[in-house]
């Protein structure tokens, strides 16, 4: 006799503000949501130190800390909230089949996808030993970059991301190196004009990072040139900005997306091309990726897909 499968109402899948935001809502719509957290439970911003950006924490509040009160949140309308990861999908029919941790089927009437987006890391070790630590390197200019003000730091990058974190850290900063590894950047002609003529960035190109100085903090940036002439930077921070991948490699024989993988969801909701899922968060935001707009596009999910059961009689 075969193993009877669960079948939910509302599957979510991830567990950073978007995906708990929209626990929250389907919970307390009675929706009993599930919420699957995925490898990383509580998403990017467990790896962050302090939030100040979040309306609602006027001292601040560290990552790891908010995403505990969003679970506790969700939880307290009773979302049930599991560890695990899910490894595929089969969006065939009406009912949505995923499977959990490469074994376990279970099926759902709505999907609502909240699987986030990573970002990119040069992958030195010295690197990854300073972001871990919350010491000095980080991917969010927006995020972190109070904590250097009227200091000298460099970002790494040359497309339209880079160029906008550098400018809001000229803003802040004394100086700000930008580290190009070609003789040119990506970024559109508006933002190069925009970097290049701001008076405190400090442009290098033809060079990569080889280095990050430092043992407790950071204290400098060792790059290299392509002659291989090496060069040290004196700066206390160190911003990485080499683009995002979103989570989505799962949905990709299923869902519209663009050509870097982020879900194309129909504009202005959260809807994909197949009815039932819904996308939330930054697996299809490309621009935004802030806390604040990924908790409120997981309240569009939540929403949409109310109406989405409430418009098939299940709900
Ligand atoms: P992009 O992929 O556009 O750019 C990544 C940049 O990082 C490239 O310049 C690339 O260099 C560089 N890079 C990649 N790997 C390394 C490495 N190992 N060492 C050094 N440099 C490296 O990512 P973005 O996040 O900047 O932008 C993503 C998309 O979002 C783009 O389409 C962008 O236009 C869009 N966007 C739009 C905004 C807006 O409209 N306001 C704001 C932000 C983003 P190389 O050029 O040599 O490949």
């Amino acid at each position: 006799m075969s193993e009877e499968i669960e079948h939910l109402k509302c599957l979510i899948i991830g567990s950073g503000p978007a995906g708990y935001t929209a626990a929250i809502y389907a919970a307390r719509a009675d929706m009993k949501p599930v919420v699957y957290t995925g490898m990383e439970a509580g998403g990017q911003l467990t790896t962050t130190t302090e939030v100040d950006n979040y309306p609602g924490y006027p001292k601040g509040v560290s990552g790891p800390v908010m995403m505990e009160d969003l679970k506790e949140q969700a939880e307290r309308f009773d979302t049930d909230v599991r560890w695990g990861v899910i490894t595929s999908v089969d969006f065939t029919g009406p009912i949505h089949k995923v499977v959990v941790d490469e074994k376990t089927t279970i099926t759902a009437d709505t999907v609502i996808i909240a699987t986030g987006a990573s970002a990119k890391w040069l992958g030195l070790e010295s690197e990854q030993k300073h972001r871990l630590n919350g010491s000095g390197v980080s991917a969010c200019a927006v995020c972190d970059g109070m904590f250097y003000k009227g200091q000298d730091v460099a970002i790494v990058g040359a497309g339209d991301t880079a160029a906008e974190e550098a400018s809001y850290l000229a803003k802040l900063c004394t100086k700000v190196y930008m580290i190009v590894r070609r003789d040119e950047m990506r970024a559109s002609k508006a933002m190069q004009h925009r970097v290049e003529n701001t008076p405190n960035i400090e442009m290098i190109y033809n060079s990569e990072t080889k280095e990050v100085l430092g043992d407790k903090t950071v204290e400098g940036v060792l790059i290299v040139d392509k002659d291989g002439k090496e060069r040290k930077l004196d700066v206390t921070g160190f911003f990485v900005a080499i683009g995002h991948k979103p989570n989505t490699d799962i949905f990709k024989d299923w869902l519209t997306m663009d050509d870097t993988g982020y879900i194309q969801a129909v504009p202005g909701t959260s809807k994909t091309n197949i009815p039932g899922v819904f996308a939330t968060g930054d697996a299809q935001d490309r621009v935004y990726r802030q806390a604040v707009t990924s908790a409120g596009s997981g309240c569009m999910g939540a929403l949409d897909a109310e109406r989405y059961l409430a418009e098939k009689g299940k709900h």
